[in-house]
């Protein structure tokens, strides 16, 4: 790899193809080789350079950093997420108050629409839902309650993503909202994935709309990309993009590696490949101020073949005459997005995770080299407590 190679992140745009800032790194030794600049990874080398002193190469394969949470201004000069929306949403005062140490925040509570059969109604399913579909007049929690009882299937037990939401609201509303979508998105029936990955949605049976409650709900007011800029401008921090970690490794010494991305490769899949889902996205901007009422609209019918649209400018509070959205199609191949729950994939990522407790000079972090559906504010949670540990073992050490 060349030297020249080593860049810094600049603000705001597409870097894929412009020549940023270098830095000549050449027979640099570092403390840390941190592979991938998404959050795992960025929270990682920030904690490393500043808090502890270390000297950090962080690389990652993409052009770009900021992992999945990714934005740029498109050629229109919208600010879009190039791969998927983005919300932040936390119960963490501790994860949120790390992360305003980077930018500053606009609040924004998400809302979606489903289209069922050309109908737009909230999803989470709620009691506008209910009256929406049914042509109700459900007045209170107590009635909506009611109904959804009168509806809900008895199971014996509780295992898979189509379970958990029979027994919640029955077969109807769950063939409505949930069975397509799910099909069309993991490739799978609901039937054979675990019941965590829909019981991320909840029931309500007052007239919430918001897709998420938690204490927290904000967009860095400047992007992610911008925020990731921040956490990484330090001086023992040095950046490598478009570089595979097959390659850095060759070229540059560092005592301990933290790896970010699928642990299976880091491997050499030696166990054989952990099943991740993949997404692709077609993005397009139209010359109209809105096209959509919300951020996002689900399509749950597999008539239709993308999952969800999502315009921009509602996340991002964007004032601009034209409007940017993207589509998202789920798909077997392409990079991974997500880890795909269910027992079988759980018992192969253990396998890894064995390996992994066995090798002392790496350590993962993440959604792809933890195998888990997390959510960003849990993968900086994670960072910040795997910081925390190396910390811990480094002091041991000196103490021995
Ligand atoms: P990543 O962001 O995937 O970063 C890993 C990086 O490692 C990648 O950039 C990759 O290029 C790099 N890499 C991997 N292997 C190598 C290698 N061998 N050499 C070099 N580089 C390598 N979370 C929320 O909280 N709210 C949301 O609204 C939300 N929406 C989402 C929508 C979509 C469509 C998706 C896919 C995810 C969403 N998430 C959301 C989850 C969020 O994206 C993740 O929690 C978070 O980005 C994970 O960060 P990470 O650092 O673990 O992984
Ligand atoms: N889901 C669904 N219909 C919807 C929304 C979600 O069936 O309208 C299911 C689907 O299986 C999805 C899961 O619930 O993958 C979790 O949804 P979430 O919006 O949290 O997915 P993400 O934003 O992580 O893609």
């Amino acid at each position: 790899l060349d030297a020249a190679m080593v860049r810094r992140a600049q603000s705001g745009q597409d870097h894929s193809h412009s020549p940023l800032s270098h830095r000549n790194s050449s027979g640099k030794r570092y403390d840390y080789l941190i592979v991938g600049a998404g959050f795992a990874g960025s929270v990682l080398a920030e904690r490393l350079a500043s808090d502890g002193g270390k000297r950090v190469l962080l690389c990652d394969r993409r052009p770009h950093i900021g992992g999945n949470a990714y934005d740029f201004h498109d050629a229109s000069g919208i600010l879009v997420h190039k791969y998927g929306p983005h919300i932040f949403h936390t119960n963490s005062d501790a994860i949120f108050s790390y992360l305003s140490r980077f930018t500053a925040w606009r609040s924004y509570e998400h809302r979606v629409l489903a289209d069922v059969a050309g109908t737009l109604l909230p999803i989470p399913i709620n009691r506008t839902t209910l009256n929406g579909l049914y042509g109700l007049d459900l007045r209170n929690d107590v009635q909506a309650a009611a109904f959804l009882a009168s509806r809900a299937e008895n199971l014996e037990a509780i295992i898979s993503s189509k379970d958990v939401v029979v027994a919640t609201v029955g077969s109807d509303l769950y063939r409505a909202f949930f069975e397509g979508y799910t099909r069309k998105q993991w490739g799978l029936d609901p039937s054979e994935l675990d019941k965590s990955v829909t019981a991320r949605i909840p029931t309500r049976t007052d007239t919430d709309d918001r897709y998420f409650q938690d204490s927290i709900q904000a967009m860095p007011l400047h992007g992610y990309t911008r925020m990731f800029e921040n956490i990484l401008d330090h001086d023992n921090i040095d950046i490598l993009l478009e570089a595979e970690f097959s390659d850095v490794r060759k070229d540059y010494k560092a005592a301990h590696t933290i790896f970010t991305g699928p642990i299976d490769e880091y491997y050499g899949y030696r166990f054989g490949a952990l099943p991740y889902r993949s997404l692709q996205f077609q993005h397009e901007t139209h010359d109209k101020r809105r096209v959509q009422p919300v951020g996002v609209i689900n399509y749950p019918s597999e008539e239709i073949p993308y999952t969800r649209i999502t315009e921009y400018k509602h996340l991002t509070g964007q004032v601009h005459p034209k409007t940017s959205v993207s589509y998202e199609f789920a798909c077997a191949e392409g990079d991974p997005y997500y880890p795909i729950p269910r027992p079988e994939n759980q018992a192969l990522f253990k396998r890894y995770e064995q390996l992994a407790n066995a090798s002392p000079n790496v350590t993962f972090v993440g959604r792809l080299g933890t195998y888990k559906y997390y959510n960003m504010d849990q993968v900086v949670g994670q960072a910040l407590a795997t910081y925390r540990r190396l910390q811990a073992v480094t002091s041991d050490e000196k103490v021995a």
